[in-house]
């Protein structure tokens, strides 16, 4: 079976003049289906990696085939289609339109997917229902709590299909009761078949992945259940 994701020595380094390298070579499989979790210090390069997985950032080196297919060295914008196409994101800090509804903060998602107008609407309140927003789909996000907030989030970015659902820090804004309905959201969708990748510094998300990653000053390795 392919992986849905390969990295092969991935490496980043951002250009200054003393270049940081927040990303050494790296080698990472990742299955259609699995839940994994990223877990380091703050600056360990998680928000880094998470970035070059979700197409927003290239490698300095090494090559990322997703789905079999090489994207390191796509253009900016091949990389911006494929993400569109792809890929759901989800921030620690919503990355919401304030002034716009839950349903207009998800249809624009469609929109950049390509999705027919006609079908926007109909697609976006399937995802805020998916994520229990049904009756929210009016809503403003000034009016919304920090769950519900982070809910149309996960809305926004299921409302393609993604391939991958990649989450930097998704509870980190969150109260701990709040964040547990949010953490309890990415359980059912990894149950249906989702594939996450997510970044978290919080134990307890941690251990509800089926499978870890450490990063320590930009190294991965692989945790095991026992260790
Ligand atoms: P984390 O998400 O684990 O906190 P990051 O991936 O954000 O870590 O950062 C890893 C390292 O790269 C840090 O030393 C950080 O300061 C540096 N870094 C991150 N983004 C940039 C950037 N755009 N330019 C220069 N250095 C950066
Ligand atoms: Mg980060």
């Amino acid at each position: 079976m392919t992986s849905l994701v390969e990295l092969r020595g991935v490496s980043r380094v951002y250009p200054a003049t003393r270049p940081v390298t927040a990303l050494h070579p790296t080698d990472l499989t990742v299955r259609a289906g699995e839940w994994v979790a990223i877990t380091g210090r703050s600056g360990s390069g998680k928000s880094t990696l998470l970035q070059i997985l979700g197409l927003l950032d290239r490698p300095t080196s090494g090559s990322y085939l997703l789905d079999g297919a090489d994207v390191s060295g796509l253009s900016d914008r091949a990389r911006t289609k494929l993400r569109s196409s792809r890929i759901g994101f989800v921030f620690q800090s919503f990355h919401l339109m304030a002034h716009r509804s839950a349903l207009e903060n998800v249809t624009v998602a469609l929109l950049y997917h390509g999705c027919p107008r006609r079908q926007r609407i109909a697609r976006a309140a399937e995802a805020l229902d998916r994520v229990g927003l049904a009756d929210r789909t009016g809503a403003m996000p000034t009016t919304m709590s920090g769950g519900e907030r982070q809910r149309v989030a996960v809305a926004r970015a299921l409302s393609i299909h993604p391939q991958l659902l990649l989450a930097d820090e998704p509870t980190g804004n969150l109260d701990s009761a709040t964040a547990e309905e949010v953490l309890s959201l990415f359980v059912r969708l990894n149950d249906e078949g989702q594939t996450v990748l997510m970044v978290t510094h919080d134990e307890q998300v941690a251990a509800r992945a089926g499978r870890r990653v450490e990063i320590t000053d930009g190294t991965l390795h692989e945790v095991t259940a026992d260790a």
